[in-house]
């Protein structure tokens, strides 16, 4: 059951006092309190999670400063969008918002190989304009003699050097809880000169220890991955494992699928459902076109299959795209075939800026007919 208040409570004030006094009248309910932050006012939502069949919305309605409660019989009860709730959320993180309406583009690295590539990676995402970016530390690989990341030892110099750059959030997988421990200690040591969103890559949708383990941290916002073979269900249910164990602050990657139906791309691109994922939840959603397509190819038009795939999800409605570039491709440790140079930076935010103008106006289009059509 979701339970709306009419204004922002905390959650140690008296309200939650009372919603607590209803709630123990019935055996096993536990709340938890999620604030939403809107354009306008924050609004406060308390979940009650538990036995609630035999509880009467009634019970919560009748005090004074509850809006509406109503009950959520969907499988994705935090992260799913349901009748009543405000239509949009998002989060704030290190001065940037993250909400369906927005988007960032998240261009890095795929691994950390060494300082001199961090450093002139950060340096062109300061010149263009951008405070977001990817760094993987810990990589997950298919083959063990495979490059593995240098883990926590490249952590004080990435984020120094974000700080210098005005990097304000890296997305960096962790594939296992202790890795949280050492981004959140290497941040502490350098005076947390910058932020991190951890990425929960698609080998790791279904690992439900580590999600619950992400989820119960709330210092880092999630990035969680679709799995590269399960359904969009499965995987939407794998997410709720995140935000049921508290932390709330979540954007769904799409990354391509799994299939040799998708060759001669490494994926097959599922940026087609970046509009359901938006209508079944009310996370932000991210596109990685780096991962999906797995190679540096250009079209007879001369855009990179990338750039044609990043468009398809952008037009789409996606609010966030994680990229990969390398100041020198052919030297990067993991993913160097598909790394965009630096140089190509300016020419994709230009791309992006036309993908994300005729989303604006496609989305204004479809609203003017339809007024037409009531006209
Ligand atoms: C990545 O983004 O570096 C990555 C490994 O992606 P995925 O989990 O989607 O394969
Ligand atoms: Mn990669």
């Amino acid at each position: 059951m979701i339970v709306i208040l009419k204004h922002t409570v905390p959650g140690d004030g008296p309200e939650m006092e009372q919603l607590r006094a209803v709630a123990a009248r019935y055996p096993d309910l536990e709340l938890s309190l999620h604030t939403v932050p809107g354009a306008l006012q924050t609004l406060s939502e308390v979940y009650v999670f538990g036995p609630t069949r035999q509880v009467p919305t009634a019970v919560f309605e009748d005090l004074p400063f509850v809006q509406k409660a109503f009950r959520v019989s969907s499988k994705y009860r935090i992260i799913g969008r349901h009748e009543g709730q405000a239509p949009t959320v998002g989060f704030e993180y290190r001065g940037l918002t993250f909400s369906q309406d927005n988007f960032h583009l998240f261009a890095g690295l795929c691994a950390v190989d060494n300082r001199e590539h961090v450093e002139m990676t950060m340096a062109a995402l300061q010149r263009a304009g951008l405070k977001t970016t990817r760094m993987g530390a810990y990589k997950p690989r298919t083959s063990p003699y495979d490059f593995q990341g240098l883990e926590a030892a490249c952590l004080p110099y990435v984020f120094e050097l974000a700080g210098k750059y005005g990097i304000e959030v890296i997305a960096m997988e962790v594939t296992h809880e202790s890795h949280l421990e050492q981004i959140a200690a290497a941040l502490d040591r350098a005076g947390d000169p910058t932020g991190v969103m951890v990425q929960i890559g698609t080998r790791n949708t279904q690992n439900f220890e580590l999600l619950k383990q992400v989820g119960r941290q709330t210092r880092f916002p999630v990035l969680f991955k679709r799995g590269m073979g399960i359904t969009l269900e499965e995987s939407l249910n794998a997410c709720e494992y995140v935000a049921s164990n508290g932390n709330h602050r979540i954007v769904f990657c799409l990354r391509g699928m799994k299939t040799n139906l998708g060759d001669p791309h490494r994926n097959f691109v599922d940026f087609a459902h970046v509009p359901v994922v938006k209508r079944q939840t009310r996370l932000p959603v991210c596109v990685d076109p780096s991962h999906s397509v797995g190679k540096k190819v250009r079209a007879v038009d001369g855009l990179l299959d990338i750039q044609h795939a990043l468009a398809q999800g952008v037009v789409a409605g996606a609010n966030m795209a994680l990229v990969d570039i390398h100041p020198r491709p052919g030297q990067a440790l993991c993913d160097g075939p598909q790394a965009l140079l630096l140089e190509e930076l300016p020419g994709l935010l230009a791309d992006l800026e036309i993908c994300r103008e005729a989303y604006r106006q496609r989305v204004a289009s479809a609203r003017h007919h339809r007024l037409a059509e009531a006209a």
